[in-house]
């Protein structure tokens, strides 16, 4: 740290992302990211758009707005674009939270909702999980603040119904609620739906998973437009041109092309399964999942022993050294061949070491 860092980040813990090693080729199965590349028709607008970049991009991502409200069945101005989710999340944060206003999450989550804490100085109280990892709707009606829930949540991947999020809702009209949906197509309803009812619902979407675009970084909030208006304004505050050119085409072509985007959520929902039922016969405790990854444990094994024992095969896995995770891997799902090969290098693990 500088002598010339802002005091107000002093105690700032910033976010820890999945490791992107460069030693060897890895099997990635550790960011949660597609095993499948994007639409073509999304790479083809992204190559026109490359061909334009000595123009800025269009600050209102018009073309992309107009098609995900209409495939929405909203007005347009109930929807934002965002550098990725997180740059959505962090304007909610932003927009939603301050000193009288803390944000309230689940004690295990997404470890980003903390870090956008400390940066906005915005206190914030986390509330455990119950011991099978689900969520008490309850300590979310009676508690004051801005509720931030992850729904799958991560890195669980459980779910909570429409009804417990319409419940949480509008248990508290005067407080806002932002449901972060980035893994929503691979399991669980999304409350999209419940945005034109209730004024203080915020819903947050990605393309990096579902829609194969983690490196081309976009994502959108849908809420009231006095929401979506809010977040407008911490986008033109800070950086208008949040979304660039070839991601905004390749956003296009991605939404224009819902075939592919089908059959990739369906294989890797079908690689799930296949990946759940095979973890079982291992002796694997895995939680039953709703997202891309499983989050799965040995009743002896610990999980840094099974995600240094992987890494040393070529296979990459997510470990949270933490009390209530360390026993558990976080495993995304990849393709059929890379999950054989996980299942592959598990037994052979479990076999040196028993
Ligand atoms: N929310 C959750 C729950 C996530 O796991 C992630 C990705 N790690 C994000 C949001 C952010 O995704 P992105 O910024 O790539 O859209």
């Amino acid at each position: 740290m500088s002598r010339f860092f802002s005091k107000k980040y002093a105690a700032l813990t910033p976010y820890v992302p999945g490791e992107q090693p460069r030693d060897r080729r890895y099997i990635k199965l550790n960011t949660n990211e597609s095993p499948f590349p994007p639409s073509p028709l999304a790479q083809k607008y992204a190559a026109q758009e490359a061909g334009m970049l000595e123009l800025y991009s269009d600050p209102w991502c018009t073309a992309l707005t107009e098609k995900a409200a209409g495939m929405l069945g909203i007005e347009k101005d109930r929807i934002i674009f965002t550098n990725g989710s997180d740059d959505a999340l962090n304007f909610a944060f932003m927009a939603f939270c301050d000193a009288e206003t803390p944000a309230i999450f689940p004690d295990i989550t997404y470890g980003f909702y903390k870090v956008f804490a400390e940066l906005g100085s915005i206190p914030y109280q986390e509330i455990p999980l119950k011991e099978d990892f689900t969520i008490d709707i309850n300590d979310y009606c009676k508690t004051p603040g801005t509720v931030f829930i992850a729904n799958p949540n991560a890195p669980t991947g459980l779910c909570l119904s429409l009804g417990d999020i319409e419940t949480i809702v509008k248990s508290d009209p005067n407080r806002v609620v932002v449901i972060d949906e980035a893994y929503i197509d691979f399991g669980g309803e999304s409350a999209v739906s419940l945005t034109d009812k209730y004024e203080n619902l915020l819903v947050i979407q990605t393309f990096s998973k579902s829609r194969s675009m983690a490196g081309g970084r976009l994502g959108f909030a849908v809420g009231s437009k006095a929401l979506i208006g809010d977040l407008n304004a911490l986008k033109f505050s800070t950086n208008p041109f949040n979304v660039n050119r070839m991601t905004m085409g390749a956003g296009l072509g991605s939404l224009e092309d819902e075939e592919y985007f089908r059959s990739c959520v369906a294989r890797v929902k079908a690689c799930r399964q296949w990946t759940y039922e095979e973890l079982g016969k291992l002796g694997m405790t895995t939680i039953p999942s709703e997202t891309n990854f499983v989050f799965t444990k040995h009743s002896v094994l610990p999980g840094k022993l099974l995600y240094s024992r992987l890494r040393d095969k070529g296979i990459l896995i997510r470990h949270f050294d933490t009390p209530r995770l360390r026993d558990y891997i976080r495993v995304t799902i990849g393709d059929e061949q890379q999950m054989e090969a996980f299942i592959t290098a598990m037994k052979e693990i479990l076999e040196e070491e028993q």
